[in-house]
């Protein structure tokens, strides 16, 4: 065994409620250290610098073994109904998370709903079936939701705004499989990517949330945020991008004719979803209670607070232009 280190401590966890397939649950998120994202490349992405470097096979197993064993010293599991793991990258990638570590995690959430991030390449039958053999316990219909980030359901957005690396039919066929292996679908959109307007942003996000029904369980909005150290941010710094309005944000939410969870992380901050500063407290709280409560009403009477910011999003909706590449050199 290697002994413990400051670092084989999770990313982050902490306990909180959640809005899990309509109904309101206590769940423990946890953002695991791995060996990192295999596709190391989106471009509004800092999580995958998050990583242990040059470490053995064994070596990871042994980080990983350790960061179980501070959750389970520092959080009383009998207390969750459910649990979100997210890696910055995918739990279900042997060589990312080795598959004796994922097979004791997976035994120490015995009972709970686990929602587990994954790229849609590792989503395979056999790695579904053992994570769910071992997490399932007779109590919950679908123990497991494998959460993706498929961000949206337009490949040429996909491709040129995030340089995700897969298509829409890539993660349908994961979906297809996550279903055929008794798991549920949660998927995550990116309300916003580089290069689009704010009227191409809401317009992207309720084509995608449209495309999705029938096919994921689950939605979870994702504002954009400018994370360091991406190409995200060195657009933001020259003043080629900015975060999209919580007005916009609104706007999805209430347009969507499902409910979809969303924190607005960085709400209010410039490198967030803002607005002018004035109202945004207020917004990014309901948006907060409404991801809990699904109360449409809230919605309304959120987008009715009056605010002098209203009027430059509405111009902003009207005026802006797409991103343009020159056609010649
Ligand atoms: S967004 Fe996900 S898939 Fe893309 S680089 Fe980050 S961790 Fe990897
Ligand atoms: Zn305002």
């Amino acid at each position: 065994m290697f002994p413990e280190r400051e670092s084989d401590r999770p990313l982050a966890a902490w306990a909180g409620r959640d809005r899990i397939e309509g109904q309101v649950m206590s769940a423990l998120t946890i953002i695991l250290k791995t060996g990192g994202c295999a596709h190391d490349r989106c471009r509004m992405c800092s999580y995958r610098h998050e990583r242990y470097n040059r470490l053995t096979h064994g070596e990871l197993e042994a980080g990983l073994r350790a960061q179980l064993a501070w959750i389970e010293n520092n959080f009383t599991l009998e207390d969750f109904d459910a649990v979100k793991i997210y890696t910055s990258g995918s739990l279900f990638d042997p060589l990312e998370v080795p598959v004796q570590a994922r097979d004791a995690l997976a035994k120490m959430m015995r009972g709970k709903i686990v929602i587990a991030e994954t790229r849609p390449e590792y989503v395979t039958v056999d790695h579904l079936n053992q994570f769910v053999t071992l997490i399932d316990n007779g109590t919950h219909e679908t123990p497991l939701f494998v959460a993706i980030g498929v961000e949206t359901s337009n490949d040429t957005i996909r491709e040129k705004c995030i340089d995700k690396g897969f298509s829409w039919d890539d993660f349908v066929k994961a979906t297809e499989i996550a279903r055929s292996a008794g798991a549920g679908v949660k998927a995550y959109l990116l309300a916003k990517p580089l290069f689009l307007t704010e009227r191409e942003a809401i317009d992207d996000m309720i084509s995608s949330i449209r495309d999705l029904s029938g096919t994921a369980d689950m939605i979870s909005l994702n504002p954009c945020t400018v994370q360091r150290n991406t190409e995200l941010e060195y657009y933001w710094k020259q003043g080629a991008y900015r975060p999209p309005y919580l007005w916009s944000i609104l706007t999805i939410l209430s347009e969507s004719p499902v409910h979809l969870t969303c924190d607005p992380l960085g709400g209010g901050q410039e490198r967030g979803p803002h607005n002018c500063g004035v109202c945004d407290g207020p917004l990014v709280k309901g948006i907060r209670d409404y991801s809990l409560s699904a109360d449409r009403e809230l919605l309304s009477a959120l987008l009715a607070i009056p605010c002098a910011c209203k009027e430059e999003w509405d111009f902003v909706l009207r005026e802006e232009r797409s991103y343009c590449m020159p056609l010649t050199r």
